[in-house]
């Protein structure tokens, strides 16, 4: 019962009692009125004893009257007191409602559970969730049970007086909200201490934890951003600094923290350039530019600064944020990206564009003055070879070695620059002569050993030279030029220097009409294929052929492959001259097979026809058009070829000899190729070069070169065949030396099909 309602009940019993006592005061006067009545005689005794009874009486009255009176007012304002009362419970439920905050009340005894706005946190009803507590743990997280239930735990137990956890809930919409609960345990039993009764209040939080998780995403994303940044408060005290500060200065926050601002050695240096950034933040509000600053060790750095002040709600003074960027490495890139626009980041030399420049420049002063100029374009001889050989890394290093001496030889040149790969222009003042005499002196020099990987290399170049007023007047005609003499001496085998003149000039004229004539007869398929036997050494016969290109002009007559390969090569037109031979080849050795001959038939491929990817489909479609066992058809690589790609030649020579096409490799000698390399292409077959028969012959050991190829083909399981074979007494030795087929004149120059079959039918 409370202390309201006690003293109510003592008010409701003194009233009756004053009631009582009233009712016999005046039972009493009446009593005396009618004896006065009766006896009609008033005495001083009688007076005496009226006074006597009615004085306590009218005391006892008015002391009933003024008690009474107390009593009204006590009630009168117990009733103040209630009203007012019940108008704070209206005020603070309304509160509550307003805060959303729900009340529950948990007797543990019955595990009953009293709970206000239980539908609004939890979307279900009261009796959807009769048994409360037992029914809350599969609505909660199950992350965050064990710690609502220890939590629970330690308050029940009295280990901690206050119950306070968020976790998160199953709203009946399927959402996880979060919840925040406080509360008390408000009554216990008093022998054993057993909690009775828990107080509390639970609160919808999933808003404000919502904001918290957007504000710990965005100081994250401002400690860990890039960008250093810092906080001043309004008396100039740092107060926030983030990672990317601490990085790029190189202070620690220790240092930095709490700290006046101009008390930082960084800062206090450059006072008078805050200052004015500080005046113009007073007119705008913000500031944006470039300044140097120092590091904690000393050290300037270019720095991109961005500041503004900002007013926080409470505060009439404003922070200052200033977010800055370390401009040190963009500038290096700034700087490494005008170097590259004018210079080739290996060699160091002049780029092509800086080189037409200042060409561009000598030239127009060169005719104000009536000066001579020469341009010398040079390659070096084979680089693709050594590049792929060695490796790109010990190339490179051959180039900027190259490039070195170049630039110590042409000390007097007035531009010298890397154009290409391997390609470099040089411009120098005089003549075609002047010219000449530093271009032998540079032919010269590259000879010298280069040591590249412990290895010597003695380079040789294709130079092509072009001058000015002589050869052309224009900048672009002038590079033509010297290039066409280039490709001149590169076509004769390179190590060698022309200077431009009218056979070049012609010759690069008849090359061009040359190409549109092999691009008509590629058309109309009128390329021609003669065959070479090839005869076993052990048996005497001629039982393999080489397919050669054939191309007969209408107006120059036969023209030899060694012109119109590479000129297909470097036109493109090599792929399509490629296909045309190896059907002609297949649709022969098919024919020849039908007739009862199997002649084995080997036919050429170019670099650009394995690059291609499509060789391997190629093949199989000519083997299946003219049902031709892929045992006699045989492929020929020269080396160059292989090692343009050699991983991916590897690839695809394998795929072909998986189909039983033999594989050889052609001019072996001659392409550098590193041996290593030798022994993990899958060949089948080794052709010796005609040259190293030519140079045995002379020599003084005649023979070893041959006998050492020989060897070293069987010893890598391969079949050896020696080309270029023109007399007997060569025959004889390969023969002796073990060498397995021969190809040459010696047994026939290269024929049409019909002459070869005649061949074959006159050796039996
Ligand atoms: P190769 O594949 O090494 O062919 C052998 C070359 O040596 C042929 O020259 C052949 O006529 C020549 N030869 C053979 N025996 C002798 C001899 O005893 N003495 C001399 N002096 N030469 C001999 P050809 O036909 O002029 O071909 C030259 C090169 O052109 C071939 O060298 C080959 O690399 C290329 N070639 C020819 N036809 C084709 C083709 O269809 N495709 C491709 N990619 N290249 C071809
Ligand atoms: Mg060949
Ligand atoms: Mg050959």
């Amino acid at each position: 019962m409370d202390k309201h309602n006690l003293t109510k009940q003592r008010a409701k019993k003194r009233l009756i009692l004053h009631y009582y006592s009233a009712t016999a005061f005046l039972a009493l006067v009446a009593l005396w009125f009618i004896f006065f009545y009766t006896t009609n005689a008033i005495s001083l005794l009688q007076v005496a004893l009226i006074a006597f009874f009615s004085l306590p009486l009218i005391a006892g009255s008015y002391v009933l009257y003024s008690q009474q009176k107390n009593l009204h007012q006590e009630i009168a304002n117990h009733q103040t007191t209630l009203s007012e009362l019940a108008d704070q419970r209206q005020k603070i439920s309304q509160a509550m409602e307003a805060s959303k905050l729900a009340l529950w009340e948990w007797d543990l005894e019955t595990d009953s559970i009293y709970h206000s706005h239980f539908f609004d946190i939890f979307g279900y009803k009261e009796d959807e969730i009769p048994h409360f507590m037992g029914h809350l743990q599969p609505l909660v997280h199950p992350d965050d049970y064990p710690r609502l239930r220890q939590a629970l735990i330690d308050s029940l137990k009295g280990r901690n007086a206050h119950f306070q956890c968020r976790f998160r809930v199953k709203h009946k919409s399927g959402e996880w909200r979060w919840l925040e609960d406080h509360g008390e345990v408000v009554e216990r039993n008093s022998v054993t201490g057993t909690a009775k009764k828990m107080l509390g209040t639970r609160r919808d939080i999933t808003e404000e934890q919502e904001k918290d998780d957007y504000l710990q995403l965005a100081w994250k994303a401002f400690e860990s951003s890039g960008e250093a940044t810092y906080i001043i408060s309004p008396d100039s005290k740092i107060i926030f600094v983030n990672q990317a500060f601490v990085d790029i200065t190189g202070y620690s926050r220790q240092e930095l923290l709490d700290k006046d601002f101009w008390s930082v050695d960084c800062f206090a240096a450059t006072r008078d350039f805050y200052k004015s950034i500080s005046r113009s933040l007073k007119m705008e509000g913000r500031w944006e530019g470039e300044l140097v600053q120092q590091r904690a060790n000393g050290e300037s750095y270019p720095q991109w600064l961005r500041v503004v002040r900002v007013l926080n709600s409470s505060q009439q003074k404003p922070f200052t944020i200033a977010i800055f960027s370390d401009l040190t490495q963009s500038r290096e890139v700034e700087a490494r990206l005008n170097y590259l626009a004018e210079y080739d980041e290996l060699t160091g030399l002049a780029n092509r564009g800086q080189f037409y420049d200042r060409m561009h420049q000598r030239l127009a002063q060169a005719r104000l003055y009536k000066e001579k100029l020469s341009l010398i374009v040079f390659n070096i001889d084979r680089f693709k070879a050594y590049n792929n050989s060695l490796g790109h890394h010990a190339g490179d290093k051959l180039l900027k070695l190259a490039a070195e001496r170049i630039s110590n030889v042409l000390t007097s040149a007035v531009i010298i620059s890397r154009t290409g790969g391997n390609e470099f222009a040089v411009l120098i003042n005089g003549d075609e002569d002047q010219a000449l005499l530093l271009s032998e002196e540079l032919q010269e020099q590259m000879h010298l050993p280069f040591n590249v990987d412990r290895q010597e290399l003695r380079l040789t170049l294709s130079v092509g030279i072009s001058s000015y007023p002589d050869h052309a007047h224009e900048l672009q005609v002038l590079l033509n030029q010297a290039d066409q003499a280039r490709l001149s001496c590169k076509s004769l085998g390179g190590n060698r220097i022309q200077v431009y003149n009218d056979t070049i000039r012609q010759s690069s004229l008849e090359l061009l009409r040359l190409e549109q004539d092999l691009r008509k007869v590629l058309e109309t398929n009128e390329i021609e294929v003669h065959f070479q036997p090839k005869l076993d050494l052990k048996t005497g016969k001629i039982t393999a052929a080489e397919a050669l290109a054939r191309w007969h002009h209408p107006e120059q007559g036969y023209i030899s492959p060694a012109v119109f390969i590479p000129l297909a090569e470097r036109t493109g037109l090599i792929e399509t001259l490629g296909i045309q031979v190896l059907e002609q080849s297949c649709q022969q050795a098919a024919q020849w097979y039908y007739q009862g001959i199997e002649i084995q038939v080997a036919v050429n491929i170019a670099a650009q026809q394995l690059d291609s990817g499509s060789l391997v489909q190629q093949v199989d479609e000519l083997l299946n058009k003219y049902e031709l066992p892929a045992s006699l058809l045989e492929l020929e690589l020269t080396e160059s070829t292989l090692m343009e790609d050699a991983e991916a030649a590897i690839v695809e020579m394998q795929s072909l000899r998986n189909r039983g096409i033999s594989l050889a490799i052609d001019d072996f000698g001659t392409g550098y190729s590193s041996l290593s390399y030798l022994q993990r292409f899958p060949l089948d077959v080794l052709k010796i070069d005609r040259s190293f028969l030519m140079t045995d012959q002379g020599s003084k050991n005649q023979g070893t070169l041959t006998r050492a190829i020989i060897a070293l083909g069987h010893g890598l399981g391969m079949r050896v065949v020696a080309e270029g074979v023109e007399d007997s007494q060569q025959l004889e030795e390969l023969k002796q030396l073990g060498c397995d087929f021969a190809q040459g004149f010696i047994i026939s120059k290269p024929v049409p099909a019909e002459s070869f079959t005649q061949l074959l039918e006159q050796q039996y």
